[in-house]
């Protein structure tokens, strides 16, 4: 079931125009996606209402873009040149490359009795073809480039796996320029890389994706209490866009488990068809960061608090959310698939209907107008609608087909509000407009649908 829902979604996501395979005419390239019209439409949607929540409604909080190459010295005082990394192990025959931990893990799992002591990776022979494998090497997740003419060490850059430390880097910056005060915030959401071993479930583990990350800055001791307001937002936020509440939980990472730099770290999960699944982050950063930066560079990234004179370095709350992982949760969760139809009016009654439940303010289309036929009185009247909606929202036109037809390619795409311009529309000045999750349709006033849209989105 769980392995048919995925397979449904990858089909509509590719039928439908949200995500294609990357490179496609050329065989594609191993968990890579371009998002087709759609899906930069969800996309965008998607990010703007973060960036809405996040950054426009807030006085504390502030947004940046910083670039995607920095310099190397970056990596080294965030630790990830050196610990950024997966231990490895290769196949000698098939060549095939696995990850070890998660070789161990299977083979603790299927071996009974093995469980309290995994056995050694040399006692491990390859899952494809039964081959020898080599040792663990540790392997460094970062991609590596070269900037300017020469390649030599000096010339060494690596695309971010993170777009937090861009913001670490520029604290003092935005202290100077933006006259904040302790507590706030900075916000950016922008393309990571990561070069995965094990990419794979479609948009949840790609190695380019786009992350919406926020630092957010506090005076040692306040941490706590700030880090179980950002948790509580992380949820609040799914299920204010629609996300069913029974499908979100939090895991509290066990405190042996943390990484180097955190105090505590809680994941809002989805439960996804594969299972339960890390969707957004919430990490206590500590003071580590800036502090590291500040050895690092020899700059000063303490803050001092005007009022009282008192000097410290920050602490950082972070929560970071994936862009694409939210874009399949939003498309998961909105995915129903009706049975025998749910139209009582039309020969489609007996087929299967598939809807997307979007909320209306990340649907990728709005509103589609349909106006009867394609002739002069209609068309003119659709057309002058469709010129007032789309100043302000994406609307979809379509004129082919029967109503029916229509109606259902406006739900296989999640479009909240259609209306449809008929005959009487030439007499009353009104149109229909029917709603995607409830099928009600309600008479309007044309003058009136642009409020009507409004006070829905
Ligand atoms: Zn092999």
């Amino acid at each position: 079931m769980s392995e048919k829902l995925m397979d449904d979604i990858v089909s509509l996501a590719k039928r439908r125009g949200f995500i294609f395979p990357s490179s496609e005419i050329y065989g594609g390239l191993g968990s890579v996606y371009d998002y087709g019209p759609l899906g930069v439409a969800l996309k965008n949607n998607i990010r703007r209402a973060w960036w809405t929540a996040i950054v426009q409604q807030r006085d504390d909080i502030v947004g940046l873009d910083s670039a995607i190459l920095m310099n190397s010295k970056v990596w080294e005082a965030s630790g990830h040149l050196k610990g950024f990394t997966d231990p490895l192990v290769d196949c000698k025959s098939c060549k095939r490359r696995f990850r070890a931990d998660h070789l161990l893990e299977a083979s603790a799992m299927t071996m009974p009795g093995m469980k309290e002591k995994p056995i050694e990776i040399s006692h491990i022979r390859c899952p494809e073809c039964g081959g020898e494998l080599t040792d663990i090497r540790q392997f460094n997740l970062m991609f590596k480039t070269h900037m300017g003419p020469v390649e030599d060490e000096s010339s060494v850059a690596y695309l971010r796996p993170e777009t937090a430390q861009g913001i670490f880097v520029n604290f003092s910056n935005i202290v100077q320029t933006s006259r904040k005060k302790i507590p706030f915030g900075i916000a950016q959401a922008g393309k990571s890389f990561r070069n995965e071993i094990t990419p794979g479930n479609f948009i949840f583990r790609t190695r380019e994706f786009e992350q919406m990350e926020m630092e957010f800055f506090v005076k040692p001791g306040t941490d706590d209490e700030w880090f179980e307001y950002w948790k509580n937002f992380m949820m609040d936020w799914f299920t204010g866009l629609g996300v069913r509440r029974e499908k979100l939980r939090f895991y509290e990472h066990p405190k042996e488990k943390l990484s180097h730099y955190s105090k505590r770290t809680v994941d809002l999960e989805y439960e996804f068809p594969w299972g339960w699944g890390e969707l957004w982050g919430c990490a206590n950063r500590t003071d580590f960061d800036l502090k590291q930066h500040a050895q690092h560079s020899g700059q000063d990234l303490s803050y001092r608090d005007e009022t009282t004179g008192e000097k410290y370095v920050p602490y950082v709350i972070e929560p970071a959310l994936g862009l694409d992982r939210a874009l399949l949760t939003f498309l998961l969760d909105a995915y129903e698939v009706i049975e025998g139809g749910r139209t009582t009016t039309t020969e489609s009654n007996k087929e299967q209907e598939t809807v997307l439940r979007f909320h209306p303010s990340i649907a990728p289309v709005t509103v589609a107008i349909l106006p009867l036929n394609k002739k002069e009185p209609l068309m003119k009247i659709a057309q002058e609608i469709r010129g007032v909606l789309n100043k302000r929202w994406a609307v979809a036109y379509d004129d082919t087909g029967s109503i029916g037809r229509r109606y259902r390619r406006q739900d296989e795409i999640g479009t909240p509000y259609c209306i449809t311009v008929d005959f009487d529309s030439i007499n009353d000045h009104a149109v229909t407009i029917r709603v995607r999750d409830t099928m009600k349709q309600e008479r309007v006033a044309i003058d009136q649908v642009a409020g009507f849209i409004a006070g829905k989105v």
